[in-house]
């Protein structure tokens, strides 16, 4: 199998399958218990968070373990606004992923306003147009960091600059970020930052969200004093070891991964633009995570593409996980401005820790052979505009 669809979710590191396999077999304590099978669970706890919070640069005082990226965006989006009733707006972009545009779409019905900023044809929000949107009654700014479909980076820091301004917070959801381009939070100057560690080699269920020092946001699961009452519930002990052990190997080996990744992409990318004609690469050229690549392969249908690459074990995406079975037109290619016949004809290629050399060689040997077959029984003229 050659699995190109990282953006989705990652392998689980063997590294962090065996902790969570030693967590298991030796500790079921209750954090929150006095005695000591419980305290040695609180304290390793206590260690992942620490590792969390450092791959990051934050402290760990300002790491909430949530069940998802979803949910910190939804705590995120949500604590601001329980937190000021009296500012009732918020600007996010059209881009966002939909664990922020539905809250945002729920948060409109229950009249709060929302802007949503357009980007340009490379995935870029329009900052201009952020700036201007900025009214007293804006709340908070929740602008993603790295996009999912086509990996392009967002202007945080001039963001964050233009908020501070203005006396506004500022969210982002950093979930396809980490791990994939420096996320730190100091250099970055957001208030609340999102992530997810099953796109760091680590479990599925569990997130955090970096909440900064001296911002007070409303709890998002009321109940006992877990997570600093922010988030009552027992922990979810093993997917936070998980998460812990896969943040301590990307501190370790990440930078390393990433070199690695972005060269075997450029690769892939240099071979379908020289094999495939009329292949049309979507996304930021320069400021985008690299592991990401996604092309529309104008008169044909991503669905076609991919059933056809799965029949050759290989795995890639029509768009992000959560849309994949919608019928819909991705907003995030529509808000670039593709058509949506272009839209539909677009594959997502996301790389990893555990792609080699000869995975891409698998792709350039398959992928073009399918795209001209497809052309040659597809009833559509392809067309690049
Ligand atoms: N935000 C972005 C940008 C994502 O790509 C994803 C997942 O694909 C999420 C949020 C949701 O994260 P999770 O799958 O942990 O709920």
């Amino acid at each position: 199998m050659v699995y190109l669809d990282n953006n989705a979710t990652t392998p689980l590191d063997p590294a962090v399958a065996e902790k969570m396999c030693w967590f298991l077999k030796e500790h079921f304590g209750n954090p929150s218990s006095l005695y000591p099978i419980g305290r040695a669970v609180r304290d390793i706890i206590t260690g992942a968070r620490e590792t969390v919070a450092k791959a990051l640069a934050a402290h760990r005082n300002e790491i909430i373990f949530t069940g998802s990226g979803t949910e910190s965006d939804n705590f995120a989006i949500r604590g601001v606004i329980d937190t000021f009733p009296e500012k009732n707006e918020i600007i996010t972009s059209t881009i966002e992923h939909l664990a922020i545009l539905r809250v945002a779409n729920y948060l409109e019905k229950k009249g709060v306003k929302v802007t949503y900023v357009p980007v340009d044809r490379f995935g870029t929000v329009d900052l201009d147009f952020l700036k201007d949107s900025i009214t007293p009654q804006t709340a908070l700014i929740s602008i993603m960091l790295a996009n999912n479909e086509l990996g392009t980076i967002q202007p945080i820091e001039q963001i964050v600059k233009i908020a501070k301004d203005n006396g506004v917070l500022v969210h982002t959801d950093a979930v396809q970020a980490f791990g994939k381009t420096d996320v730190n939070v100091e250099k970055l100057g957001v208030d609340l930052l999102s992530v997810s560690a099953h796109k760091i080699y680590g479990p599925k269920g569990v997130g955090a969200l970096y909440v900064r020092r001296g911002v007070d946001i409303c709890p998002f699961i009321q109940g006992g004093h877990q997570e600093r009452g922010m988030r009552a519930g027992t922990e979810n002990t093993i997917g936070i070891v998980g998460f812990g052990e896969a943040a301590r190997i990307l501190i370790e080996r990440g930078r390393k991964d990433r070199d690695r990744i972005e060269k075997l992409a450029e690769s892939l990318k240099k071979g379908i633009e020289d094999t495939i004609p009329k292949a049309k690469f979507n996304g930021h050229p320069e400021k985008r995570v690299k592991n990401t690549l996604n092309f529309s392969f104008p008169g044909l249908e991503a669905e076609a593409i991919l059933l056809a690459l799965a029949t050759k074990g290989i795995c890639v995406s029509t768009g992000s996980a959560c849309s994949e079975e919608s019928e819909e037109v991705s907003h995030v290619l529509s808000s670039i401005g593709l058509r949506p016949e272009i839209a539909r004809s677009s594959v997502r290629m996301s790389l990893g820790r555990f792609n080699t050399d000869g995975d891409i060689q698998v792709v350039l040997r398959e992928l073009p052979g399918i795209i001209e077959k497809l052309r040659q029984i597809s009833a559509f003229e392809p067309d690049e505009e």
